[in-house]
C-alpha cells in the first residue's frame, strides 16, 4: 500500500496507536473506534505480537510488517514491508497538508530548552504545535507530526540525532521551512565516532535547508556552526548570538547577570531602521548557556513578527519543570537541578557557569558519569576533573564507574545508593549545590534528600 492510499485510511481514521496497552480493555460501544493500531519493533518488543489485540481492542485497522501475524480474509490487516518507515510516511503526508511555517531544531545541547522557548514565544502571536517533552527520535518526530491538527499555524519540531543519517532521514519528514542548529559538541561519540561525525549529522539540517531555500538561524558566535555555514555557503541566514558588542549580530545579546538567574541584555535593528531598539529580560533560567537559547528564541521570534515586549513577556514567564537548569531552594541547600542528562560539552558549560554565578552559599558539585562515550569516555572524565580543579571547586562529589577510574583526590561514590547512604548520614547544609549527570546515574533522586 502506498504513502497516499495509507493516508485516506488515516483520513477516516484520525488516530495512531503503536501502544496496545493504552486502548481500552473492550472496543468502544458508541459507534466509535480506536483508529489505526502500527505495528513498531524495539530491542525488546514486536508490535505485531499485539496487532490482533488492537483489533480487538477498538482499532480498525493494523499495519504490521511480519506476515505470519496477519490474519486470512481479515482485510483490517495491513502489511508493509516496515511499519516504521510507512509511519513516517504517513506523517509527512499529513505533514504535507499544513501550509505552514515548520521549525527545525537539532544541536548537541539545548534543543528541548530552545524548543520550549521559542514555542512560548510564538504562542504570543500564534497557534503553536510543538514537540512534547523530548519526543525526537524517529518515532517521536511521525508522533509530532500526526499531532498537527486544524488551526495550528505554526510548528516547532525538535530532532534528535545519536548516528551519522539521522537527521537527514528525520529532516526528509519534517520538511522544515525555518531551522536550526543549537550547538555541536561532544555527545554520542560512540555512536557519531568523532566529533566531526557529529558536525557532519547534524550539518545534515543546513543541507536540507540550502537545498530547500529555506530560512536558517545561525549562532554567528559559535565558530563551529560558523565554519559548517561557510562550508556550505549558507544563504537565507539570520544571524544571532553573544557579543559585547552592539549589534554585532542580527540579533545580539549578553548576559548581565547570573545571580543565579540569566538576565539578558539584546538589540537588533528592525527592517527599515537605523538605530538598534534594547530590551533585557530576566529570565528564571540558570546557566549562562542558556543565553544562546534564549537569543535563538528571540532570534526566532523576531523574525515571526512577534513583538519584542511580547518576546521578553514569554522568556521571563517560562520556567523549566523539567529537571532542566532548575534552581530549587529546599530547607537546607541552594539546589542547581541539571539532572536531566549530561555531555562533555554541557557538564563544561555547567562548571563555567556553576563557576560564575554569584550566590552567599558555599558551591559543592555531585556529579554523575556522562554515558555513551565509548572510548573517549576514560578522557572526557578525566577532562572534568582537571576542569574542576582550574575551577577551584573544591567541595565534589563524584558518582559513577567512569569517574571511579579518574586520578583525583575527590570523593567518589559508585552509584546513587552510595550517595543516600552518605547523605543520611552526614547531610550538606548551607550549600549552593550543582547536581548533574547521565539521567542513567539517577540523580534526579537527590533534590528531595538534599
Ligand atoms: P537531549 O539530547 O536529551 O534531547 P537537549 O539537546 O534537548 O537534550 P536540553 O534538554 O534542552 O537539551 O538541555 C539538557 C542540558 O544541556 C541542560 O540541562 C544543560 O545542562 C545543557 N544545555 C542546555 N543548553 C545548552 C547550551 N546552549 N549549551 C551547552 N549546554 C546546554
Ligand atoms: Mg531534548
Amino acid at each position: 500500500m502506498n504513502a497516499t492510499d495509507l493516508y485516506s485510511i488515516y483520513l477516516r481514521h484520525p488516530q495512531v496507536t503503536t501502544d496496545s496497552r493504552s486502548l481500552p480493555a473492550t472496543a468502544p460501544q458508541d459507534g466509535s473506534d480506536c483508529g489505526i493500531f502500527l505495528a513498531l519493533k524495539g530491542a525488546s518488543f514486536d508490535g505485531n505480537k499485539f496487532a490482533a489485540m488492537a483489533l480487538e481492542r477498538g482499532c480498525s485497522y493494523a499495519i504490521i510488517d511480519e506476515k505470519e501475524y496477519m490474519v486470512e480474509g481479515d482485510d483490517r490487516y495491513i502489511l508493509v514491508d516496515d511499519a516504521l518507515l510507512a509511519f513516517k510516511q504517513l506523517a509527512r503526508e499529513h505533514r504535507r497538508h499544513f501550509n505552514i511555517p515548520v521549525i527545525g531544531i537539532t544541536g548537541t545541547n539545548g534543543k528541548t530548552t530552545t524548543k520550549e522557548l521559542l514555542s512560548a514565544v510564538l504562542a504570543k502571536r500564534y497557534h503553536v504545535m510543538h514537540t512534547e517533552g523530548n519526543f525526537n527520535n524517529d518515532v517521536g518526530v511521525p508522533k509530532t507530526l500526526l499531532r498537527l491538527k486544524a488551526g495550528d499555524e505554526i510548528a516547532v519540531v525538535e530532532m534528535g540525532a545519536s548516528h551519522p543519517g539521522d537527521i537527514q532521514q528525520l529532516v526528509e519528514y519534517v520538511e522544515p521551512t525555518q531551522g536550526l542548529i543549537t550547538n555541536v559538541g561532544r555527545a554520542h561519540l560512540q555512536g557519531f565516532g568523532s566529533f566531526e561525525g557529529v558536525m557532519r549529522t547534524k550539518g545534515e539540517l543546513y543541507d536540507w535547508l540550502k537545498a530547500h531555500n529555506a530560512e536558517v538561524f545561525v549562532n554567528e558566535a559559535n565558530p563551529h556552526l560558523t565554519k559548517m555555514m561557510e562550508d556550505r555557503q549558507m544563504n537565507r541566514v539570520l544571524s544571532y548570538g553573544q557579543s559585547d558588542e552592539a549589534n554585532r549580530y542580527q540579533v545580539t545579546g549578553r548576559v548581565v547577570a547570573c545571580n543565579p538567574y540569566v538576565k539578558l541584555q539584546w538589540e537588533y535593528v528592525p527592517e527599515g531602521a537605523t538605530g538598534s531598539l534594547q530590551y533585557e529580560v530576566e529570565t528564571q533560567l540558570v546557566g549562562t548557556y542558556n543565553a544562546d537559547n534564549l537569543l535563538a528564541a528571540i532570534a526566532v521570534g523576531i523574525h515571526n513578527g512577534v513583538a519584542p515586549e511580547l518576546i521578553n513577556e514569554a522568556l521571563a514567564d517560562y520556567r523549566p519543570t523539567n529537571d532542566r537548569s532548575e534552581l530549587e531552594r529546599t530547607a537546607d541547600n541552594l539546589l542547581i537541578v541539571d539532572a536531566y542528562n549530561a555531555n562533555p560539552s554541557s557538564m563544561a558549560a555547567a562548571l563555567d557557569n556553576f563557576s560564575r554565578v554569584t550566590v552567599a552559599e558555599p558551591k559543592m558539585a555531585i556529579l554523575g558519569d556522562m554515558r555513551e562515550l565509548g572510548e573517549a569516555s576514560n578522557e572526557e572524565h578525566q577532562r572534568v576533573v582537571d576542569t574542576l580543579e582550574k575551577l577551584h571547586l573544591t567541595d565534589v562529589w563524584l558518582v559513577g564507574d567512569e569517574f571511579a577510574k579518574t586520578h583525583t583526590t575527590f570523593r567518589k561514590f559508585h552509584n546513587i545508593d552510595e550517595v543516600k547512604a552518605a547523605i543520611a548520614q552526614d547531610k550538606p547544609r548551607g550549600k549552593c549545590i550543582l547536581v548533574k549527570g547521565s539521567n542513567g546515574i539517577k540523580l534526579f533522586e537527590l533534590p528531595k534528600l538534599l
